[in-house]
């Protein structure tokens, strides 16, 4: 019993942790999560990167601890965008991709990390970037590295052959060798591609059900994968634990990727009141992307743009919005997310503006859909999109009330990813 004792107390000694990083903010008022009333003065104590406490009042810091003055601000929990593209910049021409190599998407990527952060942003989603790309951003901001958002990477979208997310555009020698692995025909072969991604690292499975607007493929923005390889797809990412966003743009494309299984639907832009109800009835959620489509519209006539985009472009800039105030108004869970990237970086959150604005939604409805919506869509409920002890500590302010004007999200003055304070 004695030797017991003894060998406890030496193995406490040697376990004993490095002494704790506490952060303190003080608070002026608190959102600590979309639909529950704001709170007053607060303190917030944060340890090693996680929300610890929330007591009422302006505490003083335990000794040692960083005190951050937010005394008179409005804090609340950092945003998520659910659909970024942190390794490109808007415009662009397509035959970049022929001539970069993918590694300077890995630049490009950390300079959108911090800007997309600085705006507020603590966790993004990257739907689309190559092959190794998006993951290697991943690590470098998990870790610190490089300062940026929390990142939840699809790495390469998955495509039919010839559809948008494969290499188009070239001659077919060219398009061989850029070709990314990622295109499929048939259950079996869609099956294994997500099963590739899978090993390859991704979080989260992009497909393209539709055609899409700034790709070179010539072939609409209908339907692109087939009910039954869009089933397959679904079904076989579900039983790896990941969940499916379906880039779509045509209404039978929306109705049929719904129907599959999908998580999310991207973009939306021509759904249908049977499109609607489908995803009403299977529980896919609606990720509008708005600003996609104010990015495009910035650069519609300056050349930037050729025909074969062009003719895709104007085909869809008067439908923008109606969808998503038709499915809102149906009830379908509308998740935040913007396609930055088709428009310049770190202007994510005007986003909010245009959802109130168009899809008829309340500011805390909106304010909802890139928080605690999100985090369901991430599977991350419990640990992001609330202010609440346990949570990891990503943490924005802003002057004045979100609540009473969404576009104060435009201005963010402090974010905290993790527990670290972004420059
Ligand atoms: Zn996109």
């Amino acid at each position: 019993m004695k030797i017991a004792y003894f060998l406890g107390v030496a193995a406490i000694a040697v376990a004993a942790p490095a002494r704790a990083d506490t952060k303190v903010i003080h608070a002026g008022r608190v959102i600590t999560e979309a639909g529950k009333p704001a709170l007053g003065q607060s303190t917030i104590t944060i340890t090693d990167g996680r929300i610890t406490a929330i007591a009422q009042g302006l505490q003083p810091a335990p000794a040692g601890a960083e005190l951050i003055d937010l005394s008179a601000k409005t804090v609340l929990p950092g945003l998520v965008d659910l659909h970024v593209h942190l390794s490109s910049d808007p415009g662009g021409d397509f035959w970049k991709e022929a001539v970069e190599p993918d590694e300077y998407g890995v630049i490009v990527g950390a300079k959108n990390a911090l800007v997309t952060a600085r705006a507020g942003f603590t966790t993004v989603r990257d739907l689309g970037s190559a092959r190794q790309v998006g993951f290697a951003l991943r690590k470098g901001t998990a870790q610190g590295m490089i300062p940026g958002p929390r990142i939840v990477s699809a790495g390469p979208a998955i495509s039919i052959i010839g559809g948008h997310g494969d290499v188009s555009g070239f001659r077919p020698e060219v398009n061989a060798v850029l070709d990314g692995h990622n295109s499929c025909t048939g259950a079996e072969q869609c099956a294994a591609r997500v099963r590739e991604a899978s090993k390859n690292g991704a979080d989260v499975i992009k497909i393209t059900a539709t055609g899409g607007v700034l790709s070179q493929q010539g072939r609409g923005l209908g339907q692109h994968f087939t009910d039954v390889e869009m089933k397959a797809i679904a079904d076989t990412a579900h039983s790896l634990g990941l969940r499916v966003a379906a880039h779509a743009h045509g209404a039978r494309g929306i109705e049929g990727a719904a129907r599959a299984g999908v998580d999310s639907i991207e973009h939306a832009t021509f759904a249908d009141a049977e499109a609607i109800k489908v995803m009403k009835a299977n529980g896919t959620a609606f990720v509008p992307t708005l600003m996609a489509f104010t990015g495009i519209r910035d650069r519609l006539g300056q050349n930037v743009y050729t025909p074969t985009v062009e003719k895709k472009v104007r085909e869809t800039l008067s439908d923008v919005g109606k969808a998503l105030k038709a499915a809102h108004q149906a009830g379908v869970t509308i998740a935040f997310g913007t396609d930055a990237g088709v428009f310049e970086h770190g202007r994510n959150a005007e986003e909010f503006g245009q959802m109130v604005a168009l899809g008829g939604m309340t500011p805390t409805q909106a304010l909802a859909s890139a928080t605690t919506t999100a985090a369901k869509l991430l599977d991350m409920d419990g640990e992001i999109g609330r202010i609440s002890p346990g949570y990891s500590a990503d943490i924005i302010a802003v002057d004045g009330d979100p609540l009473s004007d969404i576009r104060t999200l435009e201005k963010v003055q402090f974010v905290m990813v993790r527990g670290r304070q972004i420059p």
